[in-house]
């Protein structure tokens, strides 16, 4: 599961992402990071599900950041798509690829929902929901 992290100035600077790592047990991904001084983004990947991934997001807000977890990233429009290209380079995680019979595919765990991709679309077949 995919969630966004929002640490406010009070919270920025606590080790708090690396507690919840030794105290469940559970390898958290840093998918991406905006930090400074004042507050932080983060997008991370979480290995578990259900309650195991319940108790980790209430551990979070618990501890005063949001956790927004991502249900969709982006819906891309298959009757649209052309097949170009032109969004695989500009995307930062190479979550865009061909697949072998030369078709795209997202592989949605790789995804932290920049939007480079949409802007990168000549026929506009990519959105964000
Ligand atoms: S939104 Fe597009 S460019 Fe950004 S990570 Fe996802 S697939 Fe890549
Ligand atoms: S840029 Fe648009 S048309 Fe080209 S492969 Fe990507 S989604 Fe398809």
């Amino acid at each position: 599961m995919r969630v966004k992290l929002i640490y406010s100035h009070g919270v920025v600077e606590k080790p708090i992402l690396s507690s919840i790592v030794l105290k469940t047990g559970i390898p958290i991904n840093i998918l991406e990071a905006r930090i400074n001084a004042q507050k932080g983004e983060l997008i991370i990947s979480i290995p578990a599900s259900g309650e195991k991934l319940e108790e980790i997001l209430n551990l979070f807000r618990e501890s005063g950041v949001q956790a927004q977890e991502f249900i969709e990233t982006l819906r891309i429009d298959w009757e649209k798509c052309v097949a170009c290209g032109a969004c695989i380079s500009p995307c930062p995680t190479r979550a865009l690829r061909f697949r072998e019979d030369w078709t795209l595919e997202l592989i949605e765990e790789k995804c932290v929902a920049c939007g480079i991709c949409v802007a990168a679309c000549p026929v506009k077949a990519i959105n964000m929901p």
